[in-house]
């Protein structure tokens, strides 16, 4: 049928990602937008946008934020751990999103140590920024010819290949 966009997702496993991917690519128009549902690892992002995918939802930003787990360029960190007690930079350097620019890391851990809400809160809308800035960063990358480069670059930082 001849809908504005496709959605490709259901329950398979992250192994068979790029199997159906490429399966459904071959049959799916290549004018109208791929939906890819349930991604939200950036090392997955990668994947998909590479395989044609052009948007993607999940949960797993605002579910890792809610239990302390926080995207950083240099990998994901488990803010409530003790090593962050008095790390007094952003969750993430040079980040823009509102929780870098005006908390630390040291005050987040405290927040989920005591318990408060707000931790949650504050990790949450910096991994929606974080995977937000990312696929911008990817579309312009894709603009300017330089994906594979940037892919490389993002994921050597990231801590995997
Ligand atoms: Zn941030």
């Amino acid at each position: 049928m001849d809908f504005d966009g496709y959605g490709i997702g259901g329950s398979f496993s992250k192994d068979d990602i790029l199997g159906i991917l490429d399966g459904v690519n071959r049959v799916l128009p290549a004018n109208k937008p791929r939906h890819l549902l349930g991604i939200g690892e950036p090392e997955d992002i990668f994947i998909g946008v590479a395989a044609g995918v052009d948007t993607f939802d999940c949960v797993l930003p605002t579910r890792n934020g809610r239990t302390g787990g926080i995207y950083t360029k240099r990998g994901k960190i488990q803010i409530p751990n003790a090593e962050y007690r008095e790390d007094w930079g952003p969750l993430d350097e040079g980040c823009g999103c509102p929780t870098c620019q005006n908390y630390t890391r040291a005050y987040v851990h405290h927040l989920f140590r005591t318990g408060e809400m707000l931790g949650p809160m504050l990790a949450s809308a910096h991994n929606v920024y974080f995977l937000t800035h990312l696929v911008e960063n990817i579309r312009a990358s894709i603009l300017d010819g330089t994906f594979e480069n940037y892919r490389e670059e993002f994921m050597s930082a990231y801590g995997k290949k």
